[in-house]
This record gives C-alpha cells, structure tokens and sequence, in this order.
C-alpha cells in the first residue's frame, strides 16, 4: 500500500546518526545533553531518542508536561515570563527552574523551593545572523545581562542557562564566545553547580570537529567545577525527516510551476518566516520547476528545483529537512490537508503513527 500524501516521514536510521554523536558528545565531555522540545516535540520518537539523551527542556508550561510525560528523565523548565495559574504546574514537572529575570525568581522562588533553580543569563553575544532570532539583539528580554545584579542573589540559585549560539556550524566561533562568557561570567559560574550551554550549536553536522568540542566543554566543565547541559534542538533531528507531497497541477506561466498537495505556509512555515527556500534532493537534472503550496497565498512556494524528469500529475517530491521548528509550527491556514506523521523503522518499514482529520481542523477553533 503507498501511502498518501501529504506525509511527514521520520526516518529512524537518519535520526541515530545524530542520536550516536549525542551519545558520543555525553560521553566524551561530561555534557548532559536534553532536548529542545520547542524545536521538536514528535514524541513518537521519544522512546528511541531517550536512550540516547538525558531529557527535555522546554519553553512553556504544555512542553514540561509533554517532556516530562512523554520523554521522562531530567527535565528542565524555562519560560520567558510565568504566569501565576500555571507555576505550581510547572514545577510538578520540572527537576530544574530556570527564571527569565531576578523579577521573575523573586517572584516564583517559594513555590520553587523543592527543585532545584537557576537564571537565564544574557551575554550579550551571538551568532545568529538573523534579528528575529539573535538573543542578544537591542534591549532583548532574554535573561539578565549584569553580572552584579546577579551576584547579589547567587545564594537563591544553584545553576544559569545561556542560549547565545544560533545554528552555528563553526567550532572557532563557539570557542570564542564562550571565551567571552568565561570572561564576563567566570565570578558567577564559579559559584554555581551546573550550566546549559543551551541549542544552536550544530555538533552533529558531517564536518564539526567533535573531539575539539568535548575538549572545550569539559575544560569548561573543570575549570569551574561545574554540570554542563547542552540543549540540541535542531542538532538533535537535522536531516532526519522530509515532508512527502504530491504534485496535483503543472502550467507554464513564463516558468514550469508545479503544485503540490501541501503548502510551505501551513506544513514549513519556519522556511516562510525567515525567507529561505526548501530543499530537494538530489536537485539535479535539466527539468527546472517551481515547486507551490497549494494555498492561495500568493507567495505559497516552497523553492525552484532541477529534477531528472518533467513533473507529471501524481509524481511524489521529497522536502528536505522537515523536522525542526517545522511539524512544531504545522498549522490549519486554509484548511489544507494537514501532513500525517509516519515513521520509517530502522529495519525499512514505514508505521503511520498518525492521522489529521476533518475533526481535528473543526476542533482547532470553535
Ligand atoms: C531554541 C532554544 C534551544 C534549541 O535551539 P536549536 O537551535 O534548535 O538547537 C535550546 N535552548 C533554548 C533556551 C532555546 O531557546
């Protein structure tokens, strides 16, 4: 039986490779390393990924309880700001609380009082190259920036998390900034028992230097005595998923468009956000197509591809890299047929663990 489109697919041998240079990183460095599940919170998954990573951390009240529900192990809650009606909730699935700012840790801290808690610090550096996701952008609310202020309460938490790196494939540059945070924050992590490093560092590309890496993270790790984490979001299931679609429609219009049974803006609308293309491999061939989303979005294009033939009605198109920041953000826009989720065993079987119905778009709003 062939499945139908659209799909997003997960292939298990793919998802080991990264799982395996987790494993290796955990290993080699000390580094615990947990799951980012704002990047990625397919818990079908969970039970294989779990034997290869510590836990979770998270970015809301609804992903420490998935994390903690589903993924089990150390789980780490974070939000950028707590609201009164869910902190109780939240620290009955957290081991470890990491506050946004001191207003929010002096807020929060009694009904913290039996994990352990830590504060988000903002050094103020990063490596993203986009605005939109540069921590350290003008007057970001990301974590608190002055080490004085937060020497002061040094003796109510026990631990910091610092999410500076975004998507960086370059070793040297990690290196370099947390030179800097050794610099600007050596006072307050001496005096600390554990760290995240938090996500965006891409460990598990062909090319990074994974010894030199563990190197650096477990002098760090001595030079303060200290429990480091690493939170791999994208690092974690790059390359592992693609998104199967269908091409229902082919018409010149001074270009070969193509268009599919899917939409970038409701199934990759992380692509959409920051104007990038999609992807398809292997991309080759002298049939060059522009491959569109089905929604009346104008702008509803997933990218221009070179395949080895001409597009006929029904030929199946494998969208590169649809796992991260992308099954998280699906969406209901124009009632497009949402993609179900189905996984390749590591043995070559496919299970479709799941399907979206007419109901699930119905009860998505009231
Ligand atoms: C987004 C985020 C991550 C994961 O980032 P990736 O780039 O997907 O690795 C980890 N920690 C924090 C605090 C984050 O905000």
């Amino acid at each position: 039986m062939t499945l139908q489109t659209p799909y997003y697919l997960i292939d298990k041998a793919s998802l080991l490779r990264n799982m395996e240079k987790i494993a290796r990183v955990r290993e080699k460095s000390g580094a615990k390393a947990l799951l980012a599940l704002k990047c990625f919170a397919t818990w079908s998954v969970f039970d294989f990924m779990r034997q290869y990573m510590d836990g979770t951390t998270s970015s809301s009240l609804y992903e420490v309880r998935l994390g903690h529900e589903r993924f089990g192990g150390e789980t780490h809650a974070y939000s950028v700001a707590y609201a009164d009606y869910e902190i109780d909730e939240v620290v009955s699935h957290a081991d470890k609380i990491i506050f946004n700012t001191i207003g929010q840790m002096e807020r929060f801290e009694d009904r913290a009082g039996n994990i352990a808690r830590g504060l988000r610090l903002n050094p103020g550096i990063s490596s993203s190259s986009f605005d939109l996701a540069d921590p350290a952008r003008p007057f970001s609310r990301l974590g608190e920036w002055d080490a004085g202020k937060v020497e002061k309460v040094m003796d109510r938490i026990s631990g910091f998390m610092i999410h500076n790196n975004c998507e960086n494939s370059d070793f040297s540059l990690f290196d370099r900034m947390l030179s800097q945070i050794e610099e600007k924050f050596g006072s307050l992590l001496g005096r600390a028992q554990w760290v995240s490093l938090g996500g965006g560092i891409h460990f598990t590309g062909d090319d990074y230097p994974l010894d030199a890496f563990c190197e650096r993270l477990k002098a760090f790790a001595d030079r303060f005595g200290i429990q480091v984490y690493l939170e791999p979001g994208e690092a974690s299931i790059t390359r592992s998923t693609t998104l199967e679609v269908s091409v229902l429609d082919t018409l010149f219009n001074g270009k070969q468009l193509a268009i599919v049974d899917s939409s970038i803006e409701a199934h990759m609308l992380d692509l959409l956000i920051y104007r990038e293309s999609a992807r398809v491999a292997p991309n080759e061939g002298p049939h060059r197509y522009m491959v569109c989303g089905k929604s009346c979005l104008a702008g509803d294009i997933f990218g221009e591809f070179d395949f080895p033939a001409e597009l006929k009605i029904g030929d199946r198109i494998s969208i590169q890299d649809a796992a991260g920041y992308t099954m998280v953000k699906k969406n209901w826009f124009n009632g497009v047929k949402m993609p179900a989720i189905a996984i390749r065993e590591l043995d070559g079987s496919i299970n479709v663990v799941r399907e979206f119905s007419f109901a699930d778009y119905e009860q998505s709003l009231s």
